[in-house]
């Protein structure tokens, strides 16, 4: 039988949410600590891959994916300047990722993610509680209980605190010992929302609009489009080169429009017509501080998930993808806490298995980033070669098409994993 642990998270992001509903489920006391004062604005588009799209059945989300994503038919990508289609590759159509890996890939608006998990987590008896950011951690010493301070002063002690804080954790520099230095990646990512009447014109023009991911590749740029909300809103990331203005690491730098259009002066023309419809975007400048080695305190119970232990970068879409199986893998982990597995065991192990897998997952992004940016020239004219080669084969050099990585990447179960290592390892 599984101990019952009384748990804090630290931030109720998509990975401390994801935490609470698998924790709560398994009938852990969960209270998660939140800085922000409300759920506001809280980014846009978050494609869920068949990895997760598994793990959400689990919870018992099905229906609320059904009814709140839209489930894309194909990716079209598309030459930069000209709109040439490159390659189109199948998603959901003739139940591709059902019948390949199990489960639909989805595309769904953040916020609708977020509150299914939310509402799930506070169903399942999980405490959240707003205005509570963390600001110091102490392990347990002189007859007190490990315990994080929150910005009112107040401790918090529990059996496990788990560090969701994002990717400027305040914890994790507890667990590391250090500040973890951010250094900026070179690259901002506009986000933007328009209605579905604003993109019915662009339709006409650019059919593939209505059935799947649409990607114009370009040098140093990229863009991605497509439906969430039920079909109601289209999201765009836009990926460019950080401009001299942008200086400081933030999700929530109001996007400047002229200087989104001008660097897009010469890309397709359709593309430009879409871009012409934002009249307000969110700029997301993107730094990096490398995946950290280290995930739990070397003495305490803290441990951290998601963007705090592994930031993510957007070319692969598996940033938010890793939170949600590092939510599972931990609970996963925490089941086997008995006398046999002490619960720093556990969450050695939790590391052990998590900390490979995102790896490869921030190797395949910074992959994709060279591969989507590749300047003119004969490497980009290889790329597109391939690109047209190879549509629905799987052998390609299109980690986003190619069947080996797709495997790996959505054929993915942590269950399984942990049980795998569990049995291979019964001396954990
Ligand atoms: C443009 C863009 C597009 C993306 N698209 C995708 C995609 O399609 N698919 C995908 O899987 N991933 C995507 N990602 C990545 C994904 O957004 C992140 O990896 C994911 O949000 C990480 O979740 P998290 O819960 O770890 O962190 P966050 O979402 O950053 O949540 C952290 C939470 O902790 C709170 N917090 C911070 N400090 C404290 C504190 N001291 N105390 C208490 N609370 C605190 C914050 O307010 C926040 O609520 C994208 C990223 C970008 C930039």
């Amino acid at each position: 039988m599984t101990h019952k642990l009384n748990i804090l998270i630290a931030g109720a992001g998509l990975g401390g949410l994801a935490a609470a509903v698998a924790l709560s489920i398994d009938g852990h006391h969960v209270t998660v600590l939140e800085a922000a004062s409300e759920f506001g604005e809280i980014g846009a588009g978050i494609q869920v891959t068949p990895n997760v799209t598994r793990i959400l059945h689990r919870w018992d989300l099905a229906e609320s994916l059904g009814r709140y994503g839209c489930t894309p038919e194909t990716v079209t990508q598309l030459r930069w300047d000209d709109g040439t289609q490159l390659t189109r590759f199948s998603i959901n159509r003739d139940g591709r990722m059902e019948r390949e890996y199990g489960y639909k890939y989805y595309h769904i608006h953040r916020k609708d993610l977020h509150r299914m998990l939310l509402e799930t987590a506070q169903r399942r008896g999980a405490i959240v509680k707003v205005n509570c950011g963390v600001v110091h951690y102490t392990t347990s010493s002189e007859g007190l209980p490990q315990a994080v301070v929150t910005q009112d002063g107040f401790r918090h002690s529990a059996d496990l605190i788990i560090a969701a804080d994002g990717c400027r954790s305040t914890l994790g520099r507890f667990v590391v010992g250090s500040e973890i230095k951010a250094e900026p990646t070179g690259d901002s990512a506009y986000r933007a929302l328009l209605t579905r009447q604003q993109v019915q014109d662009a339709e006409l023009e650019i059919p593939e609009l209505a059935s799947g991911s649409v990607v114009w590749l370009g040098p140093g740029s990229h863009v991605v489009g497509y439906y969430v909300d039920g079909g109601r809103l289209y999201n765009l990331v836009i990926v460019v080169p950080t401009g001299d203005e942008v200086n400081e690491e933030s999700w929530k730098l109001p996007g400047k429009m002229e200087r989104l259009r001008a660097h897009f002066a010469g890309w397709d023309p359709r593309l430009r017509r879409l871009l012409s419809k934002i009249d307000k975007s969110l700029l997301w400048n993107l730094y990096d501080r490398g995946g950290l080695s280290q995930w739990v305190h070397p003495v305490g119970n803290l441990v951290l998930i998601g963007d705090a232990a592994h930031p993510m970068l957007p070319y692969v879409a598996q940033g938010a993808a890793s939170a949600v199986e590092d939510a599972a893998a931990l609970a996963e982990c925490l089941k086997l806490v008995s006398e046999k597995c002490s619960l720093r065991e556990a969450l050695t192990m939790y590391a052990r298995l998590r900390i490979p897998r995102t790896s490869a997952m921030r190797t395949a992004g910074q992959k994709n980033r060279v591969y989507f940016h590749l300047p003119d020239g004969p490497e980009q004219q290889q790329r597109d070669a391939d690109l047209q080669k190879y549509d629905e084969t799987g052998e390609t050099p299109n980690q986003l098409n190619n069947s080996k990585v797709l495997a790996a990447m959505y054929g993915y179960d942590i269950v399984k994993d942990v049980r795998r290592e569990y049995e291979a390892n019964q001396a954990i």
